[in-house]
């Protein structure tokens, strides 16, 4: 069921998942199509995440945003007010106890770890979002696999001092009962500057003509049971609910927007696998995070290699 909305205000609009908003052109939404955004919303009863450029944003724009409740999704040189804050690199003065995502390849995380730990003792929270996973190699599990277990025993380290950490490749898992995925198509859709709809940015930004109609004639996404889990043979049997089952990443990978690639399924099981360790220590020392759900043993990274288990 349909429940966000994301409008992308501007071409130069920063990213804040998978793909690269790599537009240097301003191209600001035009403002009926934006107030027809926020009316089709309103209609629809969604919750709307707006995306914005470095720039500031004309009044009668913010005077039109302020007329819907809604989240604000802002580069870190507009952090002020924002929800979350997209920092620009790791070199960034990052603003205290905000939600931040910083975009990484797995190089610049192994190479991170300290900053990421120091990051996590003054943010809420922190999205790392991995920019290499189609790249990501059989060869490079070990590396990330110590990445992320350092990170656990920081994590550990912080909840021993009394305080909390929250980190989206970790800690996720731990509350999750069930797939909590990115659910472009599904439960979200984005409007862009162009006042068409697409299923996310990813797919506006790598082609225009992949839209779903446009704010005016109407939303109109052709099978959209073939974008669900439960049309996804093997997501539908997996427990890496933190996964983000990336559907443009699918449709890069394997040009099948369902079907997953081996390089997402085992970089999502290392995580869920890290995560069970940093259960099990949590336990062990006697921490008990509330909402924390058991995580079964699960020594395959790739589902598609017990595929006869789900027979
Ligand atoms: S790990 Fe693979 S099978 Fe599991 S939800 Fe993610 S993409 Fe789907």
């Amino acid at each position: 069921m349909l429940t966000y909305l994301i409008i992308l205000l501007d071409d130069t609009s920063v990213s804040y998942c998978h793909y690269e908003a790599n537009r240097k052109e301003r191209r600001l939404i035009s403002i009926d199509d934006l107030k027809a955004g926020i009316m089709f919303a309103m209609k629809e009863n969604l919750n709307v995440q707006f995306v914005y450029p470095d720039y500031e944003l004309p009044t009668e724009y913010l005077e039109a945003i302020d007329c819907i409740d809604h989240t604000d999704i802002k580069p870190v040189a507009k952090s002020e007010v924002a929800d979350v804050v997209v920092l620009s690199g790791w070199d960034d003065e990052v603003p205290e106890n905000a939600t931040c995502i910083i975009h990484s390849s797995f190089e610049e995380l192994t190479g991170h770890v300290t900053t990421v730990n120091d990051w996590l003792r003054r943010m809420t929270r922190l999205n790392v979002v991995l920019t290499d996973v189609d790249k990501f190699k059989d060869d490079d599990i070990d590396s990330y696999k110590k990445a992320l277990e350092a990170l656990a025993d920081s994590v550990i380290e912080m909840c021993r001092q009394g305080g909390s950490a929250q980190l989206n490749l970790l800690t996720d898992r731990l509350m999750l009962t069930e797939m909590n995925n990115c659910g472009a198509g599904d439960n979200n859709v984005t409007l862009a500057p162009n006042g068409k709809f697409y299923l996310c940015p990813a797919f506006y930004f790598e082609d225009e003509k992949q839209s779903l109609g446009d704010i005016k004639s109407g939303l109109h996404i052709k099978n959209p049971q073939l974008l669900r889990l439960d049309h996804a043979p093997i997501c539908r049997q997996c427990d890496a609910y933190q996964c983000r089952r990336c559907i443009w990443m699918n449709q890069r990978l394997t040009m099948d927007a369902n079907t997953p690639s081996h390089q997402q399924c085992v970089v999502a099981h290392l995580e869920r696998n890290v995560s069970r360790e940093l259960q099990m220590k949590l336990d062990e020392a006697g921490i008990r995070l509330s909402d924390s759900h058991p995580i079964e043993e699960m020594k395959e990274l790739d589902p598609f290699n017990i595929v006869n288990r789900w027979k």
